[in-house]
C-alpha cells in the first residue's frame, strides 16, 4: 500500500510527491526543492521516517519540477526517469531557469527512460506510466490502479488545466489527453496534481470548466 506525501516547493508553489510504502521504500516525483532549506526538509522528511529512496521520477520536465533533480541524484544516487521527449525540455530549463530569474543547476546523470504503459514498481505496488502530451511533449501521469490515484503532473488541476503556451505545448492535444486518457477513469480516482489541491477524475468532469 502506498502512502503518499506532498511538499510544495519553490517560488513557483510546485508539488513534490513521495510515495512510500510499508517496506519504507519510496519514490520520489517531480521534486521541486529550488531553496536550500527546502532541500533541507525533503530529506529530513526520508530520514525521519526511515525512507530509502529507490526512484526518481519526472512527469515532465520544465523548471518547477526538475529543481531538484541534480540533488536527489547526489543524495540519494538514483537515476532520472523521464519520457524520451522531455530530454529538450530538460536540456532548456537551466536557461528559462536564468530568464525567470530562479538559475539553477540541472541534473547530469543518465537517463532511464520510460513510455506509455510502462509499469513502475515500489515492492508490491505498480504505477502505469499514462503518455498524456498537450502541456509538454512528452508528458506522462503515473496511474495506480489499486488504489484509485493518479500523480497528473500538469495536465489536470482543481477546476483548471495545464498551461499550453510553453514550447511544445499545444490545447487541442491536452483537451485531447484528459479527455481520452484521464476521463477514460474511474470517477473515484484522486487527482494529485503538479500544483494546487487534490481533485477527483468524476469532479473535474462535472466541474472544470475547461472541458465543458
Ligand atoms: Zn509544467
Ligand atoms: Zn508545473
Amino acid at each position: 500500500m502506498l502512502h503518499i506525501k506532498k511538499f510544495v516547493f519553490s517560488p513557483i508553489q510546485e508539488n513534490t510527491y513521495i510515495l512510500y510504502n510499508e517496506f519504507k521504500e519510496c519514490i520520489i516525483i517531480d521534486p521541486g526543492c529550488y531553496f536550500d532549506d527546502e532541500k533541507q526538509q525533503l530529506f529530513d522528511y526520508l530520514k525521519k521516517m526511515g525512507l530509502v529512496a529507490k526512484l526518481l521520477l519526472n512527469t515532465h520536465c520544465h523548471l518547477d519540477h526538475v529543481f531538484g533533480n541534480k540533488f536527489v541524484h547526489e543524495t540519494f544516487g538514483l537515476t532520472l526517469h523521464l519520457h524520451k521527449d522531455e530530454q529538450k525540455m530538460l536540456e532548456l530549463a537551466p536557461a528559462s531557469g536564468l530568464m525567470w530569474g530562479v538559475p539553477f543547476d540541472s541534473y547530469q546523470g543518465a537517463f532511464n527512460f520510460i513510455k506509455e504503459g510502462d509499469i513502475i514498481k515500489l515492492g508490491e505496488d505498480e504505477l502505469r506510466v499514462i503518455e498524456a502530451p498537450g502541456h509538454s511533449p512528452g508528458h506522462i501521469c503515473f496511474y495506480c490502479r489499486q488504489q484509485h490515484f493518479i500523480i497528473s503532473g500538469d495536465v489536470l488541476f482543481q477546476r483548471s488545466i495545464g498551461r499550453t503556451d510553453l514550447p511544445g505545448g499545444n490545447p487541442q492535444t491536452l483537451l485531447n489527453s484528459i479527455r481520452q486518457k484521464l476521463f477514460v477513469l474511474p470517477d473515484e480516482t484522486k487527482v494529485y496534481s503538479g500544483h494546487g489541491e487534490l481533485t477527483t477524475i468524476g469532479e473535474e468532469k462535472l466541474y472544470n470548466p475547461f472541458l465543458n
